[in-house]
């Protein structure tokens, strides 16, 4: 990671698209691209995609850097994509050294969770902190953290793993292996898990709501019941809201960070969310620590891996 002033491709490999966008020193995009993968066979297959849209979107600028966020559990330090994503024959892929030697530019490569972290760090709503914990609220739980300036990646660069820290030892079963992760409980998954179990016994508005939405039910319908104070929405936004403050105090204690930045779709609850998950959080953390941490919605939108993995260029 380096200073530039020049210009940095960032790339968001996703599970069915890859999006490309050029930055310049101030972190403002000029130009982007956006592919499905769908049809590609190999690694090498979207790995050349990857870098015609290199191409493409930097045509004309001198780029100095390729900052890549991808999913799934990655080698930061050797930029070697490990396994773990959609994309066919995805396991041990040398991006920074295929990227690199094709393009002659400095590669970085970082998760998904951790350039989404950095983002919010540089460009968003985590600027001017010194000590962040980003965590992500969607179908999963993500995370990343952000340590005297420096985005923590550990000794295998596996570090900010929340999603995976066991809450309940005797909770339902995760893909992880284990039972009661964090993201069995406070994921967007875990909200409509919860609303779907009780409304086998109990009337509620959720499943109507749905249904006028032609979806099918998910976290959003809950909270839009919650709005009109149904009592199984109720229910399980407060047993939500429990389990993720849970999970932040955990995190509290482990990094003492001054700002927590909450993003997925789950933050998009707003007010409904944001009063009670700090007042709870405040209860469960140890009394030193009340006043000392802020809980904030994240303040980048969905270009937030494509910013966070450009700005590993511009810290
Ligand atoms: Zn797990």
């Amino acid at each position: 990671m380096q200073n530039t002033d020049r210009y940095v491709v960032g790339i968001d490999l996703g599970g069915t698209k890859i999006a490309a966008a050029l930055f310049n020193a101030d972190g403002e995009i000029l130009n982007r691209e956006r592919m499905e993968t769908a049809g590609l066979c190999t690694a090498k297959e979207v790995v050349q995609r990857m870098e015609d849209m290199i191409h493409s979107v930097s045509k004309g600028y001198p780029i100095s850097g390729v900052g890549l966020a991808s999913p799934g559990m990655v080698n930061s330090r050797d930029g070697i994509v490990l396994q773990g994503t959609n994309l066919p024959e995805w396991s041990n892929v040398p991006l920074k050294q295929w990227v690199g030697e094709a393009l002659g530019v400095d590669v970085e490569v970082v998760n998904d969770a951790n350039a989404a972290a950095w983002g919010e760090y540089i460009r968003g709503a985590g600027a001017g902190s010194g000590n962040m914990v980003y965590v992500t609220f969607s179908t999963g739980i993500g995370a990343g953290i952000v340590l005297d300036g420096k985005l923590l990646l550990g000794a295998n660069s596996f570090a900010g793993e929340l999603g995976h820290n066991i809450v309940e030892p005797d909770g339902p079963a995760c893909i992880c292996g284990n039972n009661g992760c964090w993201e069995m409980y406070a994921s967007g998954t875990a909200i409509r898990e919860a609303a779907l179990e009780l409304m086998e016994s109990r009337p509620s508005m959720i499943r109507e709501l749905a249904e006028a939405s032609g979806e099918a039910v998910s976290a959003r319908h809950v909270f839009e019941a919650h709005k009109q104070a149904d009592p199984v929405a109720i229910q399980v936004v407060d047993r939500t809201v429990h389990y993720m403050a849970l999970g932040l105090a955990n995190a509290i204690h482990t990094f003492n960070p001054d700002r927590i930045v909450i993003g997925g779709g789950v933050s998009k609850a707003g007010d409904q969310l944001f009063p009670a998950l700090r007042a709870e959080t405040d209860k469960l953390v140890m009394k030193a620590y009340r006043g000392t941490y802020e809980i904030v919605p994240a303040g980048l939108r969905d270009d937030v891996g494509l910013i966070g993995a450009a700005a590993l260029f511009h810290a």
